[in-house]
């Protein structure tokens, strides 16, 4: 079966399936408010982003029948698919996590999704081009390469302030703050570069601090996350 259709299952999950989805999920909130205490933080600051990609629609449902409201893809046909397929509930939310084409900006704009992985002023514009034609305001967050890696998307630190300065100028484009993702390694290794997209953040002036993963999570929280994008300890593993 082609990703696409596997992903777009509906069929309910087992009862013994949605009580490990909801041990997960109450552990991933149990695991932000000790880190909020850690931290002496109100863990109402703390988004949970739960990330679906490669997840069915019906575990999605069933995070959403939870209580769990917004939600993480990096693809773009399957953020559209699975969006669709679950239209019939009005207070779901999407973000799209990945790494922008310029291309795809013509399909994410109409969605009313926000889109996390700005890096580049030629994708700014492209999106900025696709919500004004869509008659939309779309959420932002720059994506930075915080540790300078190569291979990595993400804008680099000295060319972080031209490209808040480029989005700040488009009307339709809502800037809202910073994501990364740190290097691999654990997550000590991560903190001072949390540390130092929460310190680029507040330069800004931008509130929101997307960083935070399934195994570094409480350290992000306790260096300023405002949003953790959690996909496998929710979700268990994504299927291949
Ligand atoms: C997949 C993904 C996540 C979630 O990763 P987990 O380790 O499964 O929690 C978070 N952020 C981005 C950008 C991702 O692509």
């Amino acid at each position: 079966m082609a990703l696409i259709d596997t992903v777009l299952d509906d069929e309910p999950l087992s009862s013994a399936e949605t009580d490990a989805l909801r041990a997960r999920w109450e552990g991933v909130r149990t695991q932000i408010a000790d880190a909020c205490v850690r931290a002496k933080r109100d863990p109402e600051t703390v988004d949970l982003v739960a990330v679906s990609k490669r997840h069915s629609v019906a575990a999605i449902r069933a995070a959403h029948a939870l209580g769990q409201r917004c939600f993480g893809e990096n693809y773009v046909q399957e953020l559209e698919a699975k969006a669709s397929a679950l239209a019939d509930l009005p207070d779901i939310r999407w973000r799209f996590i990945g790494h922008l084409q310029r291309n795809k900006a013509k399909v994410l704009a109409p969605l009313g999704v926000s889109v996390d992985g700005i890096d580049s002023l030629r994708s700014a514009a492209a999106l900025a081009r696709r919500a004004e034609a869509a008659d939309r305001v779309v959420e932002v967050l720059l994506q930075v390469n915080v540790a300078g890696e190569a291979q990595k998307s993400g804008v680099a630190p000295t060319d972080l302030a031209e490209l808040v300065a480029a989005v700040r100028a488009q009307p339709a484009l809502d800037l809202r703050g910073l994501m990364m993702i740190p290097p691999a390694g654990d997550a000590e290794a991560a903190r001072p570069h949390f540390r130092r997209l929460r310190e680029l953040a507040d330069a800004h002036g931008l509130p929101v601090c997307s960083m935070g993963m399934s195994g570094d999570l409480e350290v992000a929280v306790e260096e300023g996350a405002t949003m953790v994008r959690i996909g496998t300890a929710i979700f268990g593993p994504r299927p291949a």
